[in-house]
């Protein structure tokens, strides 16, 4: 795979500052892993500071002429873009797996819908609308103005190595702006290829940059930057609220994409095998590595037995393998770290009385596999459903009213996706008006499209990513008063 990708030419292992490909200026590098195997795919250069004001530099210079061409030009780069995604659908999808371990079906849909917010927003672009307001006085006349906030640091994370890329620089391209891409070091090659791509398509050299390596110095020297004016990141609560803080120095505008902790309600009255399907591929998708993974499946007792086997049954047949064998709907999860954490947290479980009903061990297969999991019995108390495993581990609670349901607890922390299933359209809307979350799937586990506003309440994020909103983030608004007139 990897030297049919290398003949592609997306197989790049360097850093892209002011478009060229380049090294660390110290020369030294990270290795690039599969998890399936363990084997070391590239090394790529472990960038810092200086690297990073580079890279901030070159997304400066370029973010004068990029804002200036005309909304047509940009769109038309973008949509030459996602031309070339779309016709490298395939390579990128195995560059996903063998990075990310993802089954290969699976990466080629991140593919398209990674690829789906690079044509959306080539649209958008165009139809950055200001604004004329009728004036108080006479002689005078109010217009708004909407301009690229400027150069924009975008921080994102593993589990979609193209599509968390593509949602923050399609919108901010298309606004005018120019990046800085730090995408995780576990991941960074897709990133590379779509940033080649781009190249490619005639994006501007320095319109998008991308540096990886040291994470913090990376972060520290986007956040101290006057010349950064925006930071948009998807990753960890806990990383999220450091870059809040630190983008107070210099008051820029933050976009946050961090942890949920996902409820799927399954009420009496819904359709069992809609139910079942939905909740596992809300679970299961990416082997339960997304933010919006099913993480708590609440189902009412009066379906709560027949839900258990139905569900358990669907999770015997999912397939576990290497993302490139035919078949497989689990994949790898992405380090040691993630099956610790997988570990611990059924540990806390079992000790306070849950019960595995299925899984709950490593994978035959040994490196990060893990079994898929269901555990039932479990209680508000336990790690499972107080925070967010990020891993193939469904566990099942029971309720007895739609009130309790509908105000489930950690109310006051995480908010972005949730899922309810009922056949009753007035609780269906009555459940989603109440649920204090970013997005509400209704009879369906798998919500996310361009089009439709993505993002959480509470401490799951700040802003919206994806759709006409998504352009918002990027722009400025500025009142212009016409004076004697
Ligand atoms: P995850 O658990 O999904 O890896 P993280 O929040 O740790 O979530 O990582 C998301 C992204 O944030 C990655 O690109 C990671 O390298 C980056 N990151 C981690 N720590 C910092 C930091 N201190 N400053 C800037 N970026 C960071």
């Amino acid at each position: 795979v990897a030297a049919q990708l290398r003949s592609s030419g997306l197989l790049q292992t360097q850093g892209l500052i002011g478009g060229k490909w380049t090294e660390a200026y110290d020369g030294k590098t990270i290795e690039v892993c599969n998890p399936a195997t363990g084997d070391v795919i590239a090394n790529v250069p472990c960038m810092g500071k200086r690297e990073t004001a580079d890279a901030i530099s070159s997304a400066y210079d370029t973010f004068k002429s990029w804002s200036k061409f005309t909304a047509t030009e940009r769109s038309k780069c973008l949509r030459k873009w996602y031309d070339l995604l779309i016709a490298h659908k395939d390579e990128l999808g195995k560059l996903i797996t063998l990075e990310q371990g993802k089954p290969l079906k699976e990466a080629v849909g991140e593919v398209s819908y990674g690829a789906s917010f690079i044509e959306f927003f080539a649209e958008e672009a165009k139809r950055v609308y200001g604004d004329v307001i009728p004036a108080t006085l006479a002689d005078r006349r109010i217009v708004v103005l909407k301009q690229p906030v400027g150069v924009v640091g975008a921080i994102t994370p593993w589990n979609f190595p193209l599509a968390m890329i593509t949602r923050k620089v399609g919108p901010a391209l298309a606004c005018g702006c120019t990046v800085v891409i730090k995408p995780s070091e576990l991941t960074p090659l897709t990133a590379l290829a779509a940033a080649e791509l781009s190249l490619q398509a005639g994006i501007p050299p320095g319109a998008i940059n991308v540096v990886m390596g040291n994470a913090s110095d990376i972060g520290e020297t986007l956040l101290e930057s006057p010349q950064v004016r925006k930071i948009t990141f998807t990753g960890s609560t806990a990383v999220g609220k450091k870059l809040m803080a630190g983008a107070a120095a210099t008051v820029k505008k933050v976009s946050l994409e961090l942890g949920g902790n996902a409820p799927c309600i399954v009420f009496d009255d819904a359709d069992l095998d809609v139910a079942v399907k939905g909740s596992l591929a809300a679970k299961f998708r990416n082997s339960g590595q997304t933010c919006v993974c099913a993480n708590r499946i609440i189902v009412q007792e009066g379906i709560y037995e027949k839900f258990l086997n139905a569900f358990s049954a669907a999770v015997r047949n999912l397939q576990v393998g290497n993302g490139f064998t035919e078949g497989v709907a689990q994949g790898p999860l992405i380090n040691e770290a993630a099956v610790q954490k997988v570990e611990a947290f059924l540990q806390d479980a079992t000790s306070k009385g849950a019960k595995i009903q299925l899984g709950g061990q490593r994978h035959s297969l040994g490196m990060t596999f893990y079994e898929p999991t269901v555990v039932s019995n479990v209680n508000s108390e336990m790690l499972l459903s107080r925070e967010e495993v990020f891993g193939p581990v469904a566990p099942i609670l029971c309720f007895k009213t739609e009130e309790e349901a509908s105000c489930p607890f950690f109310v006051q922390y995480s908010g972005l996706a949730a899922y309810i299933f009922t056949n009753n359209v007035q609780r269906s809307w009555r459940v989603s008006e109440a649920l204090e979350y970013g997005l509400v799937g209704v009879n369906e586990g798998l919500i996310s499209t361009e089009v439709a506003p993505f993002g959480g309440v509470k401490q799951s994020g700040l802003g919206r990513e994806g759709s006409k909103y998504g352009m918002d983030e990027y722009l400025e608004m500025k009142y212009v008063c016409l004076g004697n007139m």
